[in-house]
Formats: structure tokens, sequence, C-alpha cells
């Protein structure tokens, strides 16, 4: 498989050949019992990647459907839900509450800043009965990382609410233990870290939050987490699934298995520290006060769009930033399947263009 461009953007990521070649197998009937097997199996990997003994539920969406599926499940209208937002998709899941009628109120932060436990806890004491609180692992649209593992404690002991962690770029990059560190609700999908084809979502709960679920009543039918399980317990899905994705992904997660998952976040710290290194030796500005080792935001005041055509003559393609910050940062991501070879080419054609500018 050639392609001249290589994706650095922080999703879609690249794919080993493996999972190329079994994104190319024949279709299967998903109701047979050689898909049943495979699903299975599937299943009880993306569990080894959560680290849960719970389901992990398979969504035939990119990873916003997870979210959906979440707040459609366990909240609704007059419920009260907070975010902590400090970039582009923590105001998105406060949005998401919204939609659905509930209550929210959102704690914010500087795009580039880690939100302060200290705050956090002030925050959580002024916002009591809270039903839901959103957090997201790592913040794609700044490249900055929260540290989930010591807030948790913190929102444990001032709220009662029910977690949600958006892992979407931090699974298979950081660490996160789900179970062990008590994560209600954890949402990730394909094209991230798992290095497979956009189009799959996946969602854990825990026990408590299973429990609110099988009393509530969804409007909907395709993200009914109910019926999800019902199939799941069976070794399938409720409607026609993405065979083909779930083919690939399949093999991609077989990978990270044989690598281990603690070497592969081993693998994430080391290239995100070597690049990190590279840039600032070269005088380019990290833009985020807490980086995180799946992507790297680079400050580039109003020339975000210049330099991400120049990168793209070097056949790299790299991610600008968003909303406020387009022309100001762009995003390069080192997630899934990026080698030293990737890292070299990276930092080859940023010496050429410094030179030539
Ligand atoms: C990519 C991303 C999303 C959105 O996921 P889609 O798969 O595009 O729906 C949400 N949160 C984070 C942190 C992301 O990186």
């Amino acid at each position: 498989m050639q392609q001249s461009e290589r994706l650095y953007t922080p999703g879609p990521t690249p794919l080993p050949p493996a999972v190329y070649d079994a994104a190319a197998l024949p279709i299967i009937y998903h109701r047979s019992a050689e898909f049943t097997a495979i699903f299975r199996e599937f299943s009880t990997s993306l569990q080894k990647v959560f680290l849960t003994s719970m389901p992990v539920i398979t969504l035939m969406s990119s990873g916003t459907g997870a979210a959906e599926a979440a707040v459609m499940n366990l909240c609704g209208e007059h419920k009260k839900g907070a975010t902590i937002a400090n970039g582009r998709f923590g105001e998105r899941w406060g949005t998401l509450m919204e939609r659905y009628g509930m209550d929210v109120c959102t704690y914010k932060t500087e795009w580039g800043k880690a939100p302060d436990a200290e705050e956090i806890e002030v925050f959580l004491r002024n916002n009591p009965d809270l039903d839901m609180i959103w957090l997201v692992h790592c913040e794609t649209s700044s490249g900055t990382l929260t540290d989930i593992q010591k807030l948790l404690p913190i929102i444990r002991q001032n709220s009662n609410a029910l977690v949600c962690i958006d892992g979407i770029t931090a699974i298979g990059v950081h660490e996160c233990r789900m179970d062990e560190w008590g994560i209600d609700v954890l949402i990730t999908a394909s094209q991230k870290g798992l290095m497979s084809p956009p189009g799959l979502a996946f969602i854990a709960l825990s026990q408590k939050a299973w429990d609110i679920v099988e009393k509530s009543s969804p409007k909907g039918i395709y993200f009914d987490l109910c019926k999800a399980r019902e199939a799941y317990i069976k070794g399938t899905t409720p409607w026609t699934p993405a065979v083909t994705l779930v083919r690939a992904t399949y093999t991609a997660l077989q990978m990270i298995e044989q690598e281990g998952l603690e070497n592969v976040w081993e693998r994430h710290a080391k290239t995100a520290q070597r690049l990190r290194d590279f840039f600032m030796k070269n005088n380019i500005s990290l833009f985020s006060q807490s980086p995180c080792n799946a992507l790297t935001a680079l400050a580039m005041p109003q020339q975000a769009h210049i330099i991400a055509n120049k990168l793209l003559e070097h056949n790299i393609r790299v991610a600008r930033g968003q909303k406020h910050l387009e022309n100001d940062i762009i995003r390069v991501a080192h997630m899934g399947w990026f080698h030293e070879q990737d890292s070299i080419a990276i930092e080859q054609a940023f010496l050429e263009i410094i030179h030539h500018t």
C-alpha cells in the first residue's frame, strides 16, 4: 500500500499494512458463527485496552457518537451536567448535554492549559448535585494532557456525578485504567491511537452507570445501550455492524496486545519527548503548557496556514488549529502507527523550512 502523503493529523492516523490487508477481506454475514467468533475476540481485546472487566460496546459511528450515546442513555431533561472545558472537545460535550435539555455548568480554562485541581474542587463545591461530569483526557484541539488519575479522587470526594472521560486521543497512547481509577464512562474511537480506519466508536460503563442506564428510557433506538448490551452478550450488535472496520480494528488491537499496552504507552512517551526536544532546540514554541503524547501543538502565530502548506510539499500532512486558533497553531500527531522514520521525516522537513525562511 503506497501513499505519498503521510498523515500526521490527530485523526485519522496512519495504518499498519496488516490493517489495510484485513480491511480488504471479503465481507462476511454478520449473523454468522464466524462473525460472532471474531466479534467476541475483538470485544475482549477492547477490554484489555480499556483495562476494564465491563463490556466495551462498539458503535458504528465516529467518537462523537459514543458521547451522544452516553448522554442519551444516562441523562436527559432537567439533569445536571458539568464539563471541564480547556479546549474544543470539552466545550462540545457541554453543547451536547444542553441539546438533551440538561442544565450545564462549565469550568473553563484557556486552551493549552490543564484544569487546576484546586479550582476543580471549588467548582464542584459550588455546583452540588451534578449527575454527570465530562473531562477530556487529551484535549486534541490544543495537544493538552489532563491528569485524570489525580483529578478522579478529588471529584469523587466532592461529587456523586458519573465521571465521563473522553479518551478519544488518549486510549492507546496514555496510561488510562478504567476499573482501577474508577471511571464511570470511557469513550474512544478507532481512528486515533488505535491505528485503525475512521468509523467505529467504543464505550464502556461502570456498574453504577449501567444501573442508571437500565432504568432510563432513551428516546432513540440506534444508540440504545441496553439493546447494544443484549446483543453484545450474544456476541453481536443490534444493527448491521461495519464488518470491515471491525476486522481491520481487531488486527490493530492484536498488534497492540502483542507489543504490550505498557510498551505502547512508553513508545508514545519517548516519541513525544524526542519531538518536543527537537522543536524546543530549534526555537519552535510548544503551544500547550501540559503537552500530551498523542500530538504536539506548535505556536505559529499568523503562520499556521503557510507552514502547513510548506510541510505538504514534503508530503507531510498536519492539522492547523481549530476555531480562534486556526492560523495560530499547527498540530503534529505522533500516535498509533508512528515510528522513528516518521520522526526523522518530520524533523528534516522542519529544518528545511526553517532554513529557507
Ligand atoms: C477526535 C476527537 C473527538 C471527535 O471524534 P470524532 O471521531 O471525530 O467524532 C472528540 N474528542 C477528542 C479528544 C478527539 O480527539
